[in-house]
């Protein structure tokens, strides 16, 4: 059995991770002598870190997410030598050295699949090292795929959500987010949760998802729009659907880009779909574009910085959700006023809302 250095990352450890060591002992990883009660095909690899060049395997529990990294090049080939199927097939094959790899993979492809998903290995690999794979992975699925994945993401991103279409709120952001989204690829879908959470999110192919809670803690319709010019360019700039591939792991991601398309691929990373987090560059991306958007169709951009200068503020035991999905820093609130004076300022009507009205008819 041979042990190999690796960080650990774990729910209540440091978020740059914990040095451990790690084995496969027995046909199940060990993390500290202790057994990960993991199914190793439960377990997917990725790549990350500053370059997206470390090696990670992951997997998740109740508590959450899980993650070992090998802390470097000696105990990564050390993991990748020890590691048992299924998790050997895919290894070797990021190795390039794939002689023996031909295992029968978790979706079904089969040795002939294999044949076909080591070229594309060997590409994805190789534009990882510059790019992002995720990011590369994504721009190779048609919009016709993106939806069948959105609408799987979707129902296991909102289960057990109470959602609805009709209403005075849901007519309202549906009428605002068509304004925002003329001209688009994507056919989008608007709904409002009963949730008392502050927050929003969209989803891969077009769903937009909105809480009561945001708009009860808006004071215009203006807030709102701000919110939703943001949240659709998560999706018309793919980054859902990145975010969605990175986390699904290699083997997933690279399935999907062959065209598979399975509920059970997504594993329980779609369920996650409202937390998962962009990077402060899409972020700000988005800030930017939703507020050409705003300006195209002739929505005051003020709401925007007002909904969330006013979340930032807000005192209480627990930050609104939306905040721990986008931060409002003082850097981000400051940027998005630069950008309006950037590219403003434009004629603007009043959205036709009496927001008061559309609060009042919720309860
Ligand atoms: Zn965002």
């Amino acid at each position: 059995m041979t042990e190999f250095d690796i960080l650990y990352f774990a729910p209540g450890l440091p978020s740059h991770g914990e040095k451990a060591r790690a084995a496969f002992d027995d046909g199940a990883l060990a993390v500290n002598g202790r057994r990960v009660e993991v199914a190793l095909a439960d377990i997917g690899v990725t790549l990350g870190g500053f370059n997206h060049d470390q090696l990670f395997l992951f997997w998740h529990q109740e508590e959450g997410r899980y993650a070992i990294s090998p802390v470097d090049a000696s105990a990564q080939a050390q993991l990748i030598a020890a590691a048992p199927p299924p998790l050997s097939g895919l290894l070797q094959g990021a190795r390039k050295d794939v002689s023996r790899g031909r295992r029968r993979s978790r979706f079904g492809l089969g040795a002939l699949g294999l044949v076909l998903l080591l070229p594309l290995l060997a590409i994805g690999l190789m534009v990882w090292k510059s790019h992002d794979i995720a990011g590369w992975i994504a721009g190779h699925i048609s919009i016709e795929q993106e939806q069948k994945l959105g609408e799987i993401a979707f129902g296991q991103a909102t289960a057990g959500m109470k959602l609805r279409e009709g209403g005075m709120d849901a007519d309202a952001i549906r009428d605002i987010g068509a304004r925002l989204t003329r001209g688009s690829n994507y056919s989008y879908k608007w709904y409002v949760a009963e949730d008392p959470a502050i927050n929003a999110f969209a989803v891969p192919g077009g769903y937009v998802v909105v809480n009561t809670g945001l708009i009860q803690a808006a004071n215009s319709a203006e807030e709102v729009a701000g919110v939703l010019a943001h949240e659709v360019q998560h999706v018309e700039r793919r980054h859902t659907l990145k975010n969605l591939v990175h986390s699904l792991g290699l083997r997933a991601a690279l399935a999907l880009a062959m065209g598979e398309i399975g509920s059970g691929m997504l594993g329980d990373t779609a369920a996650r779909l409202s937390e998962l987090k962009f990077s402060r560059d899409l972020e700000s991306e988005s800030d930017r574009l939703g507020l050409l958007a705003l300006k195209q169709a002739g929505i005051a951009p003020q709401g925007m910085v007002s909904f969330f200068d006013k979340l930032r503020k807000q005192d209480g035991a627990a930050p609104p959700a939306l905040l721990s999905t986008h931060p409002a820093s003082a850097e981000r609130m400051q940027a998005l006023q630069a950008m309006i004076n950037d590219i403003g300022p434009w004629p603007a009507q009043p959205l036709p809302y009496d927001w008061k009205v559309v609060k009042a008819a919720e309860k």
